[in-house]
């Protein structure tokens, strides 16, 4: 079966593959650098990555856009109460981000272009707009005209032709003629930075930045839009008619949207006290690797709970992953082809694919993974698992790892001692003799996360580094 996705614009499953030559142009909304990015951001950034990587394994070439926000009213009004520049107070953010995706392992997009690099492209699109009778100008500020653009609300598929008193829009504190109306350019407020531009002072707003620079990178009609379902409405239904009164065109041929992210059960809010950035787990001694695994490992049009012991279930996931891998590495196998176990790894394999190529089911892909390991791992406690198994095993698990990127621990700040690992190897043996199994797991889980990986044999404890 092809590559296919939901298309939140049709509301079907679709078949993929780009309009123009072998290349995916795609767009993905980035973060707003105001401050440390959440898991719930990170939720939709990770689909992302796995979209990304499953289109490579499909054979296609990438030119992914994605912003970065550095200009919008909480930036402003932070920067002016800390007495910085916009650019001073943003740039911790941005590297905060970057550090954050590296942590996560998340593919950099071959462009990351923030906002304020494309004032001089914004204000031309706006004058365009202008100039076709998109716009109305009101103190300062430049609105667009909703009625001018007829098929606002088809990406989210709100009828807006009746009352929408009570839905949730674009609220500022500028006038506008219609509550839909969203600003394209605001006017500064008494003490704020501004640019100096043809169409007056001000900044842009939110979802100018899109439409102009997906269009200026990735041309009139990209292939894929994403970004999280919170963005439907108003953003991209903002974006789409920009773009096409701009262009003419269909803006994006498919819009992806991931779900949103719970944690335990419940919607992430400062007030609740289950607000979490990637920072606040990564201090509470959870890998990196653990988290990007739960956040991959629901479908993504699925709501995902985060959970602390999600996290750990997915510690537990990896570690077997590891082992068994090192089991594929280390032990000896009779020699010759077990056929049945070599025909069951190629339809693990495929099984494997076949999932993700399913609007990426990760969940279905996963579960072909650990079926085929826990097969293997019988296979060689009964010697039926024989030595040209072993390349082909291997193999697939590379495939896996080329999508999930989970198998090598995060590197430390400094190495573990082989003294010290001894010593720590020394202190579980006696933790397990004391049915402390708790304790007996933290010092594995510590190890591994240092890159050493135990392996209980008959003969005692080994180990070794990754
Ligand atoms: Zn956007």
């Amino acid at each position: 079966m092809a590559l296919r996705f939901n298309n939140t614009l049709s509301q079907q499953v679709e078949e993929f593959s780009p309009a123009r030559d072998n290349t995916v142009r795609m767009y993905t909304c980035g973060p707003t650098v105001y401050d440390y990015a959440h898991i719930g951001n990170f939720r939709t950034f990770t689909f992302v990555d796995i979209l990304r990587r499953t289109l490579r394994a499909n054979g296609f070439a990438l030119d992914h856009v994605m912003n970065i926000t550095d200009v919008d009213d909480k930036i402003i009004r932070n920067a002016v109460a800390q007495h910085k520049s916009l650019d001073d107070y943003t740039a911790v953010y941005t590297q905060a981000f970057l550090d954050d995706c590296a942590a996560l392992r998340l593919e950099r997009p071959e462009r990351l272009t923030p906002a304020t690099a494309h004032i001089g492209d914004m204000v031309e699109a706006i004058e365009r707009l202008a100039a076709s009778g998109h716009t109305y100008s009101s103190d300062g500020s430049s609105y667009f005209r909703i009625s001018t653009f007829p098929g606002y609300g088809k990406l989210s598929h709100n009828d807006f032709s009746g009352n929408i008193a009570g839905a949730r829009v674009d609220l500022d504190e500028y006038e506008k003629a219609d509550a839909r109306d969203f600003a394209l350019w605001k006017a500064p407020k008494e003490g704020e930075p501004a640019w100096q531009t043809a169409i007056g002072p001000g900044r842009p707003g939110w979802h100018i930045e899109c439409s102009v620079m997906a269009i200026k990178y990735l041309g009139e009609t990209l292939d894929i839009h994403a970004g999280g379902v919170d963005l439907i409405f108003p953003h991209h239904e903002n974006e789409i008619a920009q773009s096409e009164s701009l262009t003419g065109k269909p803006f994006a041929r498919f819009w992806l949207h991931a779900e949103f992210l719970m944690v335990e059960g419940q919607k992430m809010s400062k007030s609740l006290g289950n607000y979490y950035t990637l920072r606040d787990i990564l201090d509470r001694g959870y890998q990196p690797e653990a988290i990007r695994y739960l956040l991959a490992s629901v479908p993504y049009r699925k709501q995902l709970n985060f959970t602390f012991d999600g996290l750990k279930s997915a510690a537990t996931a990896i570690d077997r992953l590891r082992n068994f891998k090192l089991r594929l590495e280390t032990e000896r196998y009779p020699e010759g082809r077990n056929e049945q176990l070599g025909a069951r790894t190629a339809a693990a394999a495929e099984a494997f694919a076949g999932s993700l190529d399913d609007d990426l089911n990760t969940a279905g892909a996963l579960a072909a993974v650990f079926e085929f390991v826990r097969d293997a791992n019988s296979a060689m406690d009964s010697g039926e698992f024989c030595a040209a198994n072993v390349a082909p095993a291997l193999e697939f698990l590379a495939r896996f790892d080329r999508i999930f990127d989970v198998l090598a621990p995060s590197a430390q700040g400094h190495a573990i001692s082989d003294a010290e690992v001894e010593a720590l190897v020394a202190e579980r043996a006696a933790a397990k003799q004391a049915r402390n199994f708790t304790r007996a797991d933290e010092i594995r889980q510590r190890l591994l996360a240092q890159g050493v990986i135990l392996e209980d044999t008959k003969s005692g404890v080994r180990w070794k580094r990754k």
